[in-house]
């Protein structure tokens, strides 16, 4: 599965935190990251990441283009929600974006713990996702 991982600047080291602690179930799936989020993630775990730029500079639209060519699994996002962020239409785009294509999409640290258990576990019907998608 391919997982998107993106945390603005607050939330930096609770990503940090959460990927070291969920390392043995990422480290199966094909990561990839906006930039700064990336490379925090990749020194404190040496997981494999593909980085794309920086959130406030496309990031999170890359991003959103793979979810819109149906190229996007997963997208854990920890959104800092008491600071104006300055490509806050990026984000929201992305948002959208994933709930167009039934992404799952999880904003904070509780439901990306139940995304990756579930997907360990099998839980998530991707093939089901993906007959609701829009082709
Ligand atoms: P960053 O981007 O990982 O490059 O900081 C994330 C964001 O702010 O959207």
């Amino acid at each position: 599965m391919k997982i998107a991982l993106i945390a603005h600047d607050k939330k930096k080291d609770s990503i940090v935190e959460f990927t070291i602690a969920y390392k043995t179930i990422l480290e199966k799936h094909t990561l990839y990251a906006t930039g700064t989020t990336g490379q925090r993630i990749m020194d404190a775990t040496g997981l494999e990441i593909t980085r794309f730029r920086s959130g406030p500079l496309g990031g999170d639209q890359q991003i959103g283009a793979m979810i819109a060519n149906n190229d996007m699994d997963m997208v854990i996002f920890f959104r800092d929600p008491l600071t104006a962020q300055p490509h806050e239409p990026d984000i929201s785009a992305l948002m959208r974006l994933s709930d167009v294509y039934q992404v799952p999409l999880a904003t904070n640290m509780g439901t990306a713990e139940v995304l990756l258990k579930g997907l360990e576990k099998g839980l998530i019907d991707f093939r089901l996702l993906a007959d609701r998608r829009l082709k």
